[in-house]
């Protein structure tokens, strides 16, 4: 009988061999750690070892020629150990504490900003754009990169009450998450149908399935299978544009930007919480994005000057109140902050069925 062929295991590889060895020697037994200044952590082990982390912001997309510089510094200082937070920060881990100093020069010479730590505001999680996604209505590594050097100073000091993450998505549903601050694209038209494609791109059922208020019909246009939107009923989520792109809801002047605050993955303190719409209909203007800027900076300056040590953004807005959030920050409250939308209950897709 033939050899059974072993299967082949994937997912998250083992950590441990590009763990730095102090790490790995101690790994589960730490007895504290501290935060020593903005941008570096201190580990001790139960052992008596000691480690230091420090954290330096990159521009996410980077050639091969940045890596290399990262590499070399991570050879000259670090043991030629490093790992890449889900912000885009890179760490490095020192065992020889003497090293911390000269590893910040360099990085810093380099241009590249130590932070990111404790109660400072975080690189921003982005998402793919236009580089590896096909659905996406505005640049991610570009535009974030944009806004962080408009908040170049609050990465670097942490004088935020709390840790601010902030995130971006490029489309309306799918990645990004919740965050502190989160900017989203936002359609604000129904798809437009390139009839003559849908019957060769489409595979309709799926398309119909994929709408999450039923608005898509299959329909026959011009003698041929297409589909047919009831602009009624449609939410302009862009759902139906990955499984068929003729479905093209993608505009430069309609796909707009809005922010959302108050989210949270984490349950420490409180218990996590989805993000709310604060901000819509902001103009798309990559590669700087200033309209989405000048509100974030808004947001965050205010949450700066009248949040309670150690409170998260949703904690403050919680404690305060919604109305005293757009008072304080100035932010117009308009119509579309009122989700009255009584179709949602009934119609919204909300079963736990996956669906492709
Ligand atoms: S947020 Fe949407 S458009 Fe952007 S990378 Fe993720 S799936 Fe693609
Ligand atoms: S944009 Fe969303 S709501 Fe509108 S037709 Fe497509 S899937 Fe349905």
């Amino acid at each position: 009988m033939a050899e059974l062929r072993p299967p082949i295991e994937s997912g998250a590889p083992d950590p441990m061999p590009y763990m730095h060895p102090v790490m790995v020697k101690n790994y589960g037994k730490w007895s504290f750690h501290s935060h020593p200044k903005p941008g570096v952590l201190y580990h001790r082990a139960e052992s008596g070892d000691e480690i230091w982390t420090v954290k330096a912001g990159t521009a996410r997309q980077m050639d091969h020629y940045t890596i290399r510089e990262l590499a070399d510094i991570a050879d000259q200082f670090a043991d030629g150990f490093v790992r890449f937070t889900a912000r885009s920060n890179i760490e490095y881990m020192v065992a020889d504490g003497s090293k911390v100093e000269p590893l910040i020069k360099a990085l810093n010479d380099k241009g590249y900003p130590i932070g990111g730590t404790a109660n400072s505001v975080s690189m921003i999680a982005h998402t793919q754009g236009f580089l590896h996604c096909d659905i996406p209505g505005t640049d991610a590594s570009g535009v974030v990169k944009a806004l962080m050097d408009e908040l170049y100073d609050d990465f670097v000091k942490c004088e935020m009450p709390n840790r601010v993450k902030l995130s971006t998505s490029c489309c309306e549903i799918n990645c990004g998450g919740q965050a502190d601050i989160a900017i989203i694209v936002q359609h604000t038209k129904p798809p437009k149908i390139n009839h003559d494609l849908v019957a060769n791109v489409c595979e309709r059922p799926s398309v119909v399935a994929r709408c999450p208020v039923a608005a898509i019909r299959p329909a026959l246009v011009n003698g041929k299978p297409s589909l047919e939107v009831d602009e009624k009923k449609c939410i302009c989520c862009g759902a139906c544009f990955p499984p068929c792109p003729p479905m093209q809801i993608n505009d430069p002047v309609h796909s707009k930007i809005a922010i959302w605050v108050g989210g949270k993955n984490s349950n420490a303190r409180s218990k996590p919480t989805f993000h709310k719409l604060v901000a819509s209909g902001l103009p798309n203007t990559a590669p700087r994005w200033p309209e989405v800027a000048e509100v974030v900076k808004k947001i965050l300056a205010t949450y700066k000057a009248d949040g309670k040590p150690w409170e998260r953004m949703n904690d403050w807005i919680e404690r305060i109140g919604w109305p005293a959030f757009f008072e304080k920050t100035g932010l117009p409250f308009t119509k579309y902050h009122i989700d009255n939308w009584r179709g949602g209950r009934a119609n919204l897709n909300a079963s736990a069925h996956i669906r492709f």
